[in-house]
């Protein structure tokens, strides 16, 4: 079959032939209809040899979507044909987190080598993909592939980061959403879904403000020096209630610390790993700081429960798999309004 593969560390991803896969005890396989390009494997792919943690070849591709092709020995609870979305951060399945769904947070995953798909297993971006247990499956309930596909971290991710946040977006608070590109384009829309917040959004690009507007957001501002006052003016001073930022670079995390109104939350999506200083006089009193990591199992299943009510759209652009390097070209490039999606 055909996969997408980061071969080389600093090269390109190759679209390569390779064996099909073939189900072991308990995995499932998936004929792919649909995967996810994710800003975080351009960040995979700029990894210095010294610390890259995958082994080489590496079949990209976090998100995806599929139909059950075949099941390995042992496996009940999805039959062939079905159409699946697959819940990508993978866990041990019995720590005390994955008991809860929480496979995001699995307390084994590193011991026992378990990887995620695309972040060390082989990925989507092929024709086949092996998924390794029934439970990391949600059926797609009639959604899209294509539109369904990137729910699975770019809806998921922020859908979970939002969450935490829902007791402070009451009526005439105010959310900023920082980065409306994948990720951020679709908070956007579940804050709108979720909350009774006013939503702003700060991007660098006229073309995803743009974006952000057509999908909800109130207010857009230019993500530049300004932008802190812009948002505190439109709050009378108080700032906004919860800051999603999705780049994380130390320009915007130091404007999410700058916006938070007292007792406000700053969420850092992004992977751009810049610090934000805590101490005292660092920010507005009591703001919360935190930086999590996709999202649970149950949290999947509701993110498609939204997107089959209308709530979310996920704004896309496909590509077929021998275009799948273009796809990320262009990613990095800022190019990408919304989610690429390629299809296998
Ligand atoms: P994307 O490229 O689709 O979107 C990024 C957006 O940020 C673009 O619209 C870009 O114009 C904008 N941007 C760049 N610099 C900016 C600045 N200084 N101010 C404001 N906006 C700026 O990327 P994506 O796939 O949506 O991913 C967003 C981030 O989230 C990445 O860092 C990715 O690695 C990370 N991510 C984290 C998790 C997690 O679990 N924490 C999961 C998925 C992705
Ligand atoms: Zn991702």
């Amino acid at each position: 079959m055909k996969a997408l593969q980061y071969r080389t560390i600093g090269s390109a991803p190759e679209v390569v032939t390779v064996p099909d896969p073939e189900p072991g005890p308990g995995q499932v396989l998936l004929k792919v209809t649909a995967a996810g390009v994710c800003h975080s494997d351009i960040a995979v792919m700029e990894w210095p040899a010294e610390s890259f943690p995958y082994a080489l070849p590496l079949t990209l591709g976090h998100e995806g979507v599929g139909t059950v092709a075949a099941l390995g020995a042992g496996v009940t609870g999805v039959s062939e044909g079905e159409a699946v979305a697959v819940y990508g951060p993978w866990g041990c399945g019995t720590c005390a987190k994955c008991a809860q769904g929480k496979e995001n947070y699995c307390l084994r995953a590193a011991d026992l080598g378990i990887n995620p798909p695309g972040l060390g297993s082989p990925g989507s971006m092929a024709e086949y993909m092996l998924v390794d247990d029934v439970r990391h499956l949600v059926p797609l309930g009639g959604l899209d592939p294509v539109a369904a596909v990137p729910l699975t971290d770019a809806g998921l991710t922020p859908y979970h980061a939002i969450k935490r946040s829902l007791p402070k977006l009451v009526p005439s608070s105010t959310a900023v959403v920082i980065g409306t590109g994948g990720l951020g384009h679709v908070a956007i829309q579940l804050l709108r879904a979720l909350t009774p917040a006013r939503v702003v959004a700060l991007d660098v690009s006229e073309e995803k403000l743009e974006l952000a507007r057509k999908v909800g957001a109130h207010e857009v501002f230019p993500s530049d020096a300004r932008a802190a006052d812009a948002v505190r003016e439109l709050t009378g001073g108080i700032g906004a209630e919860a800051v999603f930022d999705f780049v994380g670079v130390a320009p915007t995390v130091a404007t999410a610390g700058k916006v938070a109104a007292v007792e406000g939350d700053v969420t850092i999506v992004g992977i751009g790993g810049a610090p934000l200083p805590v101490g005292f006089g660092h920010l507005p009193f009591e703001v919360s700081v935190t930086a999590p990591y996709w999202g649970s199992r149950g949290e999947l299943d509701e993110v498609l429960a939204l997107a089959r009510s209308g709530a979310v759209s996920v704004h896309t652009e496909t590509y077929s798999l021998d275009d799948a390097p273009l796809a990320y070209e262009r990613l990095h490039a800022g190019k990408i309004n919304g989610r690429a999606v390629i299809l296998p």
